[in-house]
């Protein structure tokens, strides 16, 4: 990869290198001034104080340091993010003003519940939302994550299982699905098995029912599904599991391309997270934070985990524990209520609801219908204005949800999606999601949001056409993109299976420490 740009310093125009603190610090700076205290005698035996090494620096190093840092995160302040599958949309500033409100954010998990019945009010105004928005029956708030989330439904089905004294073994997953799902049955010990999906990238619903039986515990489905289709069969599918003494979970990740204008409860669903996260807004990626209440259909509301919000007659919202589940349930719920268990220390996560709140109350009903109408309309604009350079496996399956599908099929010279993904880095834009899912080969799937303007979805499906062209030419070059990225292409796999993860003090020499064009060039 020779015709990198090299300069003297490593810099790029003005995207800085920038060493861990432990190469640039040193322990004789510091960027506060402590009183110089009198020697402490050591109290501990043998045990000598002594230096630990920590490197200090000057105020101003700190901070560029920091600061640096953060401008080599990419993120959806700064530009289009079209992850598929993952619902990277604008959070509203408002949504962080709310959530910094002291009343929310400075409250203690601990706190005696009759002080903060703002907070509990809140969670329960999000939970009836939750509910009224889905057409479900109940929701467990506390999950931290959709794939959490998972974990909450299916420990819920098999609560409902067991209460009902059938062990069954098997829950079906079409090939599909985000990895959470399998992962999830599996974790819960259950053998996953795979539905195959037709040519039209749905699921086979001959196949489903073939497969349906008394060791069939439940089905995890995607709606709107991972190729960015609606399952029209959804309703006939839940009849087909129920039939079969089953449960219907379903993988709510892409509640933005429906929310306002489909209400899973009336599919037949049982169990489905939302990851607030996604389809509320609260910008994520790189890990946290995430939030995923799990709405329930009637069968399985009353195996729901602690701790719970529930409002009653008087219009107090009480956050119900261990302690009083039982005398709840007795008073409340005729004795119904049979929680599986809890998922989470406290309540969940705060911060995000306050921030999902703000979002559904500043957009009303109506705004949320329109979400879900501009999020479809943008994903079909880059369908349409890149088929005719692209392949489009599905497009002639009618319109798509969220996101728009593309394969590698027409590149030449052994050009791949990869190539067009490093490209994409060169022309400003964050790649889209590449090689997911499965079913596609090499794909590329592409999920806009509502978050983008024409102009925007213009300039990328500019940058996009010129690099599907150029693949499609065979254009040599792209393998060696990205070439204005401080680094080129990493070795991905390497750093996965051998990470490195601590910092050794290199040898006086230097050797033994990669330098930059080591590690970013293949
Ligand atoms: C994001 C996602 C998940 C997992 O959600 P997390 O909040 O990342 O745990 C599961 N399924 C699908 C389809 C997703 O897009």
């Amino acid at each position: 990869m020779g015709d990198a740009p090299v300069t003297t310093t490593g810099n790029r125009a003005l995207m800085l290198e920038e060493p861990l603190l432990f190469e640039i610090g040193s322990t004789d700076r510091t960027g506060v001034d402590f009183e110089t205290t009198a020697p402490a005698a050591a109290g501990l035996g043998a045990l000598a104080r002594g230096d630990i090494g920590l490197p200090g620096l000057t105020e101003p190093e700190a901070v560029r340091h920091y600061t640096r840092l953060s401008r080599q995160n990419y993120a959806i302040d700064l530009g289009l993010f079209p992850l598929g599958s993952c619902t990277m949309k604008h959070n509203p500033r408002l949504n962080e003003k709310l959530a910094r409100l002291p009343g929310f954010a400075d409250i203690h998990p601990l706190a005696p519940r009759e002080t903060v019945q703002g907070a509990l009010q809140l969670i329960n105004e999000l939970a009836v939302w939750l509910i009224r928005l889905t057409g479900m029956h109940g929701v467990a708030m506390t999950p931290k994550a959709g794939a959490h989330g998972e974990l909450c439904g299916l420990l819920c089905i098999r609560a409902a299982l067991e209460a009902r004294g059938d062990a069954r073994q098997v829950v079906l997953v079409p090939e599909s699905a985000h990895g959470t799902n399998p992962a999830t049955a599996a974790f819960c010990g259950y053998r996953v098995e795979n539905i195959p999906a037709t040519e039209a990238g749905r699921v086979d619903l001959e196949a489903l029912k073939a497969r349906l039986g008394p060791d069939v515990a439940a089905v995890m489905i995607t709606n709107p599904n991972t190729c960015g289709l609606f399952e029209p069969q959804m309703r006939e599918i839940s009849d087909a599991v129920h039939a079969a003494g089953a449960f219907v979970y379903c993988d709510g990740a892409n509640f933005n391309a429906i929310v306002g204008k489909v209400r899973p409860g009336d599919l037949g669903v049982d169990a489905m997270h939302i990851n607030l996260h996604k389809t509320f807004s609260t910008p994520h990626g790189g890990g946290g934070p995430g939030s995923g209440p799990v709405v329930l259909s009637e069968a399985l509301s009353a195996f729901a985990p602690l701790p719970y919000t529930a409002r009653t007659a008087d219009g107090v919202v009480h956050l119900v524990e261990e302690e009083d589940a039982e005398r709840f349930s007795q008073e409340h719920f005729g004795g119904q209520l049979q929680s599986f268990g809890r998922m989470v220390a406290f309540h969940g996560q705060m911060g995000m609801f306050t921030r999902a709140l703000s979002y559904i109350l500043s957009h009303g009903a109506d705004g949320l219908r329109q979400v879900a109408e501009d999020a479809v309309l943008n994903a079909n604009y880059i369908l349409r204005s890149l088929e005719d350079v692209l392949d489009a496996p599905f497009a002639k399956s009618g319109p798509c949800m969220h996101e728009a599908i593309f394969s590698d099929r027409g590149f030449a010279g052994g050009l791949s999606t990869i190539d067009v993904a490093k490209a994409l880095i060169d022309e400003g834009f964050h790649p889209m999601t590449m090689y997911f899912p499965l079913v596609v080969h090499g794909a590329m799937l592409i999920e806009p949001t509502e978050t983008e303007s024409r102009a925007n979805l213009d300039q990328f499906i500019t940058a996009l056409r010129s690099i599907a062209e150029r693949a499609r030419a065979g254009d040599e070059s792209l393998k060696a993109a990205p070439r204005f990225a401080p680094r080129r292409r990493l070795d991905e796999t390497l750093a996965a299976r051998k990470p490195v993860l601590a910092w050794d003090e290199p040898a006086p020499d230097g050797a033994g420490l990669p330098t930059p064009s080591e590690v970013g060039d293949r």
